[in-house]
């Protein structure tokens, strides 16, 4: 079992220090849970870094309202420096630590090479890739007003063409390793009553890219209430020979590898028996243990 998944910092304002003794007490808590491995997956968007290669990516969106809001939550969020991240999570790797290095790369379309090339000069073990925003549109951050409103003014299934079309362009771009909660479009509750062709198409994206998909557990702790990915979705993923990481996505502490049961449950289901790990962005399998 794997959770490799995992942030050192909760979403909005705040302190964002990376420390050892962090990263240690993740990969205890992890190990006391039966998980053997875990990756720090922090958000690229956090990192200062980051913020002087891609700020402003929000400025040519149609909706000035999204754009402000995209634009003040990421200052909000803003500040870590990803050298002293880096530094920790390898110091943990060094103490014999079950702890890869990794990143949570959010999608920036057309935006994409200059990512690879801001992460190429970082030895990262993992790379997960994530849909979090359609244009400036971050859907999945209800607590910001103009982004709850915008799931009233468009159709569920465009919002889930949208997510489809930026998902496999994602993919396409070969820039990551692990497809993250793959259909994150259904978090708040809305979906398509018959969602078969954004399935297969995520399926047909990650089979073509040779990406993992990740099971996790946190689409249970929002409105929808079902981890990632639905049964169908899961079960076409491995009709698809697509392999599996597992994970929490915790921000804090007391949620690293919660519900582990669940997961090795749905993994039950489509007969899946081993996962995919990584080391220097290498996949290898390992047990699912
Ligand atoms: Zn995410
Ligand atoms: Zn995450």
């Amino acid at each position: 079992m794997l959770d490799y998944h995992l942030h050192l910092w909760e979403h909005g304002p705040g302190p964002v220090e990376s420390t050892l003794e962090q990263v240690a007490a993740y990969c205890e808590r992890a190990a006391a849970a039966g998980v053997q491995e875990v990756a720090i997956t922090e958000h690229l968007s956090r990192f200062r870094q980051a913020d002087r290669v891609l700020k402003g990516w929000w400025d040519d969106d149609p909706s000035p309202a999204l754009a402000r809001a995209m634009g003040t939550s990421w200052e909000e969020e803003q500040g870590a420096d990803l050298d002293r991240y880096v530094e920790v999570v390898l110091a943990a790797k060094a103490e014999g630590l079950p702890v890869v290095l990794g990143m949570e790369v959010d999608y920036y379309e057309d935006r994409m090479d200059a990512v690879g090339e801001l992460l190429a000069g970082y030895p990262f073990d993992v790379l997960l890739g994530s849909v979090h925003w359609l244009g400036s549109w971050c859907f999945d951050n209800p607590a910001e007003p103009a982004f709850a409103a915008e799931w009233e003014s468009r159709p569920v299934e465009a919002v889930w063409e949208a997510y489809t079309r930026a998902l496999e362009e994602l993919a396409d771009s070969g820039t990551c390793d692990v497809l993250a909660h793959p259909d994150l479009c259904k978090l708040m509750g809305h979906r398509p009553p018959v969602p078969d062709e954004w399935h297969a198409r995520m399926a047909e994206a990650a089979a073509r890219s040779g990406m993992a998909a990740e099971v996790s557990t946190a689409g249970l702790n929002k409105p929808v209430g079902e981890a990632y990915p639905a049964p169908d979705l899961l079960a076409r993923f491995a009709a698809a020979g697509v392999p599996f990481t597992t994970a929490s996505d915790a921000h804090r502490l007391d949620r690293v590898a919660e519900r582990r049961d669940e997961v090795r449950s749905l993994l039950a289901t489509v007969g899946c028996t081993s996962l995919q790990a990584y080391r220097g962005r290498r996949p290898r399998t390992v047990p699912l243990g």
